[in-house]
């Protein structure tokens, strides 16, 4: 491991939740941690190269076309879900890049099983995808709203164990999908309740961002100590060795983005893509098709300037 390597690996170990520990959330993570990195100033230098570094591997992801890679992104509402990604994948190749939103699932989905529409968005080997909201919704609005599971047309007496079950089924859907290339990786952008307050008034106060806002927003809000139920609960149960949950401290905007970027970047370097090897055969073809190449230029063409004079 490089320094380099190895000073994002540390950087990013406070954020993840061991698989098999049990998670308090309020207790055991904190939404305004900022570590060692002190300023924005310096966290902006740090995004920047997170980014070059991102760009560099996709590159290699996307030519030898083996892996592919999924970013879940799961949030309360004004964790900053968008500009997250939008940061962190700037510079990044968007041919080699998906994103995908989930919202509430419309009648063709809920003719499904639960799993069924966020299979039909995954990653292509080569690619990132980025779940915007995931199947994780399943285990958290559904939960703290047990009522839409009315919608979901579940056989009788499947009702006993089912959070359990989903769980496992989660984690079990997961492990297929990375045992076949598809590395995973989890960001919860933990947000403070006080915070979300000041962004939605912010939201309010400012006139471009009234977009933003909407009531749903202050209803769910209400439902916070649930949430913080479901989402430990979801850590502790869904946090595994194929498919780890990061914590992310998202009341600076600016340190979750650096951290995101880290925690993909981490990934990555693991991953290790290589450039596709061409054979001495291969090479030798090129050098062929080269020359011919060369006799087909037009008569007093301007000099190919990578031959010596
Ligand atoms: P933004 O507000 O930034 O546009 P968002 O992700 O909050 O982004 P909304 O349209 O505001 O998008 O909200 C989508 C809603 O859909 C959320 O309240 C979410 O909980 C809900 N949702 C997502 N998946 C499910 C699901 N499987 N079942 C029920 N509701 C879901
Ligand atoms: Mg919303």
């Amino acid at each position: 491991m490089t320094t380099r390597e190895q000073r994002i690996a540390d950087f990013i170990a406070p954020f993840r939740v061991e698989p098999g520990s049990k998670v308090n959330l309020a207790k055991d993570f904190e939404p305004d941690f900022k570590g060692t990195i002190q300023s924005k100033k310096r966290g902006r230098k740090l995004l920047v190269q997170g980014t070059e570094l991102l760009s560099e591997y996709q590159s290699r992801l996307y030519a030898q076309h083996t892996h592919g890679v999924l970013v879940v992104l799961q949030a309360l509402d004004a964790a900053g879900k968008d500009g997250t990604i939008r940061h962190v994948m700037t510079g990044v190749n968007p041919q080699g890049v998906s994103v995908n939103s989930f919202k509430v699932p419309s009648s063709e989905e809920l003719d499904h099983d639960y799993l069924w529409r966020y299979g039909q968005r995954l990653p292509a080997r080569g690619e990132i995808g980025i779940f915007n909201r995931s199947h994780y919704e399943e285990v958290l609005v559904v939960r703290v709203h047990p009522e839409l599971l009315d919608r979901q047309k579940l056989p009788r007496g499947t009702r006993k164990g089912l959070w359990k079950r989903r769980y496992h089924e989660i984690n079990a859907w997961e492990r297929t999908l990375s045992d076949n290339g598809f590395k995973i990786v989890k960001l919860f952008l933990n947000l403070s309740q006080e915070e979300q307050r000041i962004r939605f008034l912010r939201r309010i106060d400012l006139r471009d961002h009234n977009w933003k806002f909407s009531a749903a927003d202050i209803r769910e809000r209400e439902y916070w100590d649930a949430y913080q139920r479901a989402f430990s609960q979801m850590l502790s149960r869904t946090s595994t060795e194929w498919a780890p949950w990061y914590v992310i401290p998202a009341d600076r905007k600016w340190y979750a983005r650096i951290a995101a970027a880290a925690v993909l970047a981490n990934t990555l370097i693991e991953l290790d893509p290589r450039y596709p090897k061409v054979s001495k055969e291969a090479r030798e073809a090129l050098q062929e098709i080269k020359v011919t190449l060369e006799k087909q230029a037009p008569e007093g063409a301007a000099p190919d300037p990578f031959v010596a004079e």
